[in-house]
């Protein structure tokens, strides 16, 4: 029995009705371009958040969490934040987004596991909000599209749903989004829930920002993906992350351009002098992800994938030197992976400023470019580090 399930059964003394799995992502390259109507090719991760539900008569919801202690309880009418249980206050926003979408929900009762280290960069936080808006739709089905609420989506003999279309996800990425946006307070894009959602097996997939539409690509198999949780958590709440973001669209404004999308890095360069320094700077960044994705997407389609890690390297060295979101750990661990033969690339993975980075190496010598990089991590730091093989799976949904 699944852990989630176990956790049902020892809380709320009955099995749970459904089960709900969201996995985390990691960004292989496309570093802060999501908010700027850039491109990320992404991965969604063999990490999740699981979720076992059930019904309440009630318009309760009570809440159990493996990762933390006691159980938070709330009526679905009352929906503020709650300082003893913060972590609660991801599903309370979500709840409260599906509601203003016009979405009708009674209580419940869930009880969550996760696998995704907290606060290491692969997006526990977006797999948790997806999880819950996937669990409200398995307890009280409902239809989500930019058009609104439409019919409500009827069960198969089995008792199953229909899957939720492209559409769909899109709007509940949305839904995802606008709540870790008002209620968290972090000024996110859509990566992490779009990652989640449209993730594929054995697949990178590449989203568009502005068309808000996936492609998928295979991930070369001779390759493998390991992450490295640096173990400095990142804090992304009121500071950094919403700082860079400002930045970013000072730049796009000062270039008159609705987004950086609209600019290459011919047209920064020429334009250069019209900016701000930290401006450029951190536009330089984005610009310069935005191409290393085009180029990168064309290597990898070509089977190049030496000269696609290159680009990792330098994605690295523009988010440590222009953006200025990595820290000294990751950047210990991008020099030490540099130094391993097996190494075709390497660069810090999602927000930045702590968490996890990502290495592209050759499958076959994967566990010693690991032990490699536990050593010289250890050397550098004094920290441990528990590196994995990532296998990219598919999205949630
Ligand atoms: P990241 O998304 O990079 O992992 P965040 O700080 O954005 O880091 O999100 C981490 C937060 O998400 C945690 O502090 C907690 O509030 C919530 N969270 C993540 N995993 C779980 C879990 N298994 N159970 C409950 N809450 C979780
Ligand atoms: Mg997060």
């Amino acid at each position: 029995m699944h852990e989630a399930q176990k956790l049902h059964v020892e809380t709320f003394r009955r099995p749970a009705l459904h089960t709900v799995c969201a996995p985390g992502r990691a960004e292989l390259l496309g570093n802060h371009t999501d908010y700027n109507h850039g491109w990320v090719m992404a991965l969604a991760v063999d990490k999740a958040i699981t979720w076992a539900v059930s019904p309440r008569s009630d318009h309760r919801v009570e809440l159990v969490s493996t990762a933390f202690p006691g159980r938070v309880r709330f009526n679905v009418e009352d929906l503020a934040k709650d300082p003893e249980a913060p972590w609660a206050d991801y599903v309370k926003g979500l709840l409260l987004e599906l509601r203003r979408a016009g979405v009708a929900f009674a209580g419940f009762n869930a009880a969550i596991h996760g696998t995704i280290p907290l606060g290491a960069g692969l997006s526990s936080s977006a797999a948790l909000l997806v999880a819950t808006a996937l669990s409200v739709r398995k307890l009280f089905p409902y239809t989500l599209t930019e058009a609104g609420v439409g019919a409500i989506p009827e069960r198969d003999e089995r008792g199953e749903l229909p899957r939720p279309t492209a559409a769909e996800k899109l709007a509940i990425a949305k839904v995802c989004q606008a709540a870790e946006n008002r209620f968290v307070g972090v000024n996110c894009g859509l990566l992490d829930y779009l990652s989640s959602l449209f993730g594929r097996a054995d697949h990178i997939v590449i989203l568009d920002f502005l068309t808000l539409t996936a492609d998928w690509t295979p991930l070369p198999h001779e390759v493998a993906v390991v992450i490295c949780p640096s173990g400095v958590q990142h804090a992304l709440v009121g500071g950094e992350y919403n700082d860079r973001r400002r930045h970013c669209e000072a730049a796009a404004r000062a270039l008159g351009v609705a987004s950086l999308r609209e600019v290459d890095v011919a047209g920064l360069e020429a334009e250069r002098g019209r900016l701000a320094a930290r401006d450029y700077a951190c536009a330089r960044h984005v610009v310069g992800e935005n191409d290393r994705v085009t180029r990168g997407s064309a290597l990898l389609r070509a089977g190049d994938v030496a000269g696609f890690g290159q680009l990792l390297f330098a994605s690295h060295l523009s988010s440590r030197d222009d953006f200025q979101n990595s820290c000294p750990e990751l950047d210990a661990l991008v020099e030490c992976a540099r130094g391993h033969a097996a190494c075709l690339g390497a660069r810090l993975t999602g927000g930045g400023f702590g968490g996890a980075t990502l290495n592209l190496v050759w499958r076959r010598e994967a566990s010693e470019f690991q032990q490699h990089l536990a050593a010289g991590y250890r050397q550098a730091t004094g920290r441990e580090l528990e590196s994995w093989v990532c296998q990219a799976v598919d999205g949630a949904g």
